[in-house]
């Protein structure tokens, strides 16, 4: 029976907005589909490969939390991530974890944090906070979907060149409210600003995720439907209320 390893990397620091609600997530599609899934918590200072595992998920975190990781990430887990992103490993990285994957995130007080560079991009924080309900269409290789979100990010995101956005925005700022990008997709790896949590409210792109973390594990992978009516509405009346400015706005 195939079945995927889940790594759930500095859930008690990186959790802004519920992100852990994305491997809660993961694990019901997964079993919805009668596919084994485990999912593993790992902490700050624990030491533990990563190479077994199929999918790893960070989540969001302020400022100051994204400084605790920095001791953790030099103790050699940053290696362990780096290795896994080379590998080709599903990850799906959210605003401070995503944040992590570029060479640094320098926060608006002008503290300096060295990330892992697994990426080519870099984060500075800007004095406005870019929040809100915000929309965007993922490319072609990375779901080709609508995904709805919530964003509250002080970093401004400059991806290097080359590198391939996560999607273009249809609504809101995304990574830095000028170039019109959100998030990256690199090998494997998704990173978004993207809160809410992502995944329960796109049940599009969470297969889609699903699906690459399968292929990468057994080649082809031929993945059930499920009845995603209810989320599907759900997701469509958000879009719509996102794109003509009422999202948040109900009376
Ligand atoms: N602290 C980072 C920023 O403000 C990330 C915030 C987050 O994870 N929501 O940009």
């Amino acid at each position: 029976m195939a079945e995927l390893k889940i790594a759930h990397l500095y859930p008690e620091v990186l959790n802004l907005y519920g992100d852990r609600g994305n491997v809660i997530c993961l694990k019901k599609r997964l079993s919805w589909r009668g596919i084994s899934c485990t999912a593993d918590k790992i902490c700050l200072g624990e030491k533990k490969s990563l190479a077994g595992y199929d999918l790893l998920f960070i989540g969001g975190g302020q400022d100051f939390e994204q400084e605790v990781l920095l001791e953790d990430l030099r103790s050699g887990k940053g290696d362990e991530i780096r290795a896994a992103v080379e590998d080709g490993k599903t990850f799906l990285c959210i605003c401070g974890g995503y944040q992590m994957m570029g060479h640094y995130y320098e926060t608006i007080e002008g503290v300096k944090c060295e990330f892992l560079g697994a990426i080519d991009f870099y984060t500075k924080g800007g004095k406005e906070r870019m929040i809100g309900n915000y929309a965007f269409h993922t490319g072609k290789d990375s779901g080709d979907c609508d995904v709805i979100g919530f964003e509250n990010h002080s970093g401004r995101t400059i991806l290097g060149s080359g590198v391939e956005p996560l999607g273009r925005i249809l609504k809101g700022f995304g990574n830095n409210g000028e170039d019109g990008t959100e998030g990256v997709r690199y090998r494997n790896v998704f990173g978004s600003y993207s809160h809410g949590p992502i995944l329960p409210k796109n049940p599009v792109f969470c297969d889609f995720l699903i699906r690459t973390a399968l292929e990468r594990k057994y080649g082809s992978f031929d993945l059930d439907p499920l009845d995603d009516g209810f989320e599907n509405k759900a997701h469509d009346a958000v879009l719509k209320s996102v794109l003509d400015g009422t999202a948040g706005k109900e009376e």
